[in-house]
């Protein structure tokens, strides 16, 4: 292992070397709680696309062939060594991207989960065998690898994401060419090492780092990619969407949101509350699917508001290694300008603003009320610690309110009503829908993802597995 990342000055790992960008430049990566020097990294161009690129196409030739115990064996030891290196990765998201320690925590459990999930898929990659027609033929579907496969990812999950979407790959006998968002490149890098060590053939998993908006079309567009997955924002992703329409390359889209949580007056608070909180504020609501608006029904809804405000008083905003520490930083100037000009617009037309104020790069939990449909917060997604708090005079309201979003990504609702909470299930326009449960909540295995404005498709074992594979149509005339 030559460790591409020890010294901070990272470089690009492809075909299994690390390597320098083939221009020679490099970026600067801040530390968002003080935007302090983190690390300085390979600035891709398109010849290290390229690389990366014609590196996991010629490994593709032999990885296909790999036997589900390989890869299986591969990824399980990928898990091994990703527990010896806790405190690396930990700290990488503690530094780099500015997560509070039990943010962290839980990502690292979250991202070990993944790559053994991914194990358990490689043995799982099945067709079927179909009736035939024709008297004395056998027919079957087999699935097969795609070939290379473009994975591009936020600041904000990196570990779940890379865990998740790399794994799913190399299980089902894709490689991989990475590319990960210029706040978060070591994150990905030390995930390489981890790769290196575990014995994953070269060019199976290739990380290129640099500026998303200045590679990212080489990627998107190289007509040897086989498969693209982003997760990222709906802009970026109205883009992507757009090149891999014209190429044909098909793809899965995990998109931003504005998830809604229906609280109804049969609810429990002293059971709603904490789980509020948790859905709005954990990495400081710079989560796609923090529920960043909360419809209460009339009887609870001054209860709720007034216990919510007591809640956010007391969540933690100290050092981020502590951990009762909740909120963090914000990660670039760029957003803290748009947190900030969303709470400005809301105050200036009139809502109600508690908390909001800013301590160096953090911003205080901050919830609206009497917010109106001018504002842009009420239909835009901010990505930081603000919900909105509106009432309701009844379930139906609740709906009709929680469905008129463009976006489509998490939902819930929190009721002892079976009917009215299984009413919503079939009738919510967001692709997950949780009862008496936050927003924020993901597994492995299951179908995550969003629809309208949120993405296409959806991510998780059995779903990745379908999407990174294809099915051919076998006879056998007997
Ligand atoms: P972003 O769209 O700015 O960047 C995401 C990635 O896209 C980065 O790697 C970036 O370098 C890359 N990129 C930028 N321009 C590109 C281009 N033209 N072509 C290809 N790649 C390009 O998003 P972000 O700020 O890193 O993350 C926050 C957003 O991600 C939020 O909108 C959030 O809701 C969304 N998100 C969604 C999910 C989900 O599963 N639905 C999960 C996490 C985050």
């Amino acid at each position: 292992m030559d460790g591409g990342t020890d010294s901070k000055s990272l470089k690009h790992f492809i075909a299994g070397q690390w390597v320098d960008a083939a221009a020679g430049a490099m970026f600067e990566v801040f530390n968002p709680l003080d935007d302090s020097h983190y690390a300085f990294a390979a600035k891709g161009t398109t010849e290290d696309i390229f690389n990366a690129v014609a590196a996991a196409k010629a490994a593709f030739t032999s990885y296909k062939e790999t036997t589900p115990t390989e890869r299986e064996r591969w990824l399980l030891r990928v898990a091994e060594i990703m527990e010896a290196r806790q405190k690396d990765l930990v700290n990488c998201l503690i530094d780099e991207i500015g997560s509070p320690v039990q943010k962290a925590m839980f990502e690292f459990t979250k991202g070990l989960t993944m790559i053994r999930a991914a194990a358990g898929l490689c043995r799982n990659v099945r067709g079927e065998t179909i009736p035939s027609d024709r008297p004395g033929t056998f027919s079957m579907s087999i699935r097969e690898p795609l070939g290379v496969v473009a994975v591009i990812t936020p600041f904000n999950v990196p570990l779940i994401k890379t865990t998740r979407l790399v794994a799913n790959a190399l299980a089902v006998g894709n490689t991989v060419v990475h590319l990960p968002s210029e706040m978060a490149p070591h994150l990905s890098l030390i995930f390489a090492e981890i790769v290196e060590e575990a014995g994953i053939p070269d060019g199976v998993y290739n990380v290129v780092t640099g500026m998303g908006a200045e590679i990212g079309d080489d990627l998107t567009g190289h007509k040897d990619i086989d498969f693209l997955t982003f997760t990222g924002s709906t802009l970026v992703g109205q883009h992507i969407n757009e090149i891999c329409a014209k190429n044909k390359t098909p793809n899965t889209l995990e998109l931003g949101g504005k998830s809604p949580t229906i609280i109804l007056a049969d609810a429990d608070l002293d059971n709603v509350m904490l789980l509020a909180a948790r859905s709005v504020f954990m990495f400081a609501g710079q989560a796609c699917i923090a529920s960043s608006r909360f419809y209460v029904e009339r009887p609870l809804y001054d209860e709720f508001v007034k216990r919510f405000s007591m809640i956010i008083r007391k969540l933690g905003m100290g050092d981020l290694r502590d951990p009762n520490t909740v909120i963090a930083p914000i990660i670039s100037p760029r957003q803290r300008e748009r947190i900030k000009s969303h709470i400005d617009d809301a105050r200036a037309k009139g809502a109600n603003v508690i908390g909001g104020e800013w301590e160096g790069n953090r911003c205080q939990p901050t919830l609206l009320t009497e917010v109106s449909e001018d504002m842009t917060v009420c239909q835009t997604e901010t990505f930081g610690p603000v919900t909105a708090i509106y009432p309701i005079e009844n379930y139906e309201e609740g709906l009709e309110k929680a469905n008129d979003t463009e976006y489509g990504l998490s939902s819930a609702i929190f009721t002892k009503d079976i009917d009215k909470a299984f009413h919503f299930v079939r009738n919510s326009k967001a692709g997950m829908c949780h009862i008496n449960g936050p927003t924020i909540h993901d597994e492995a295995h299951v179908p995550f993802g969003g629809n309208g404005e949120s993405g296409v498709g959806r991510e998780g074992t059995d779903a990745d597995m379908e999407a990174m594979t294809e099915l051919k149509w076998v006879t056998v005339q007997l």
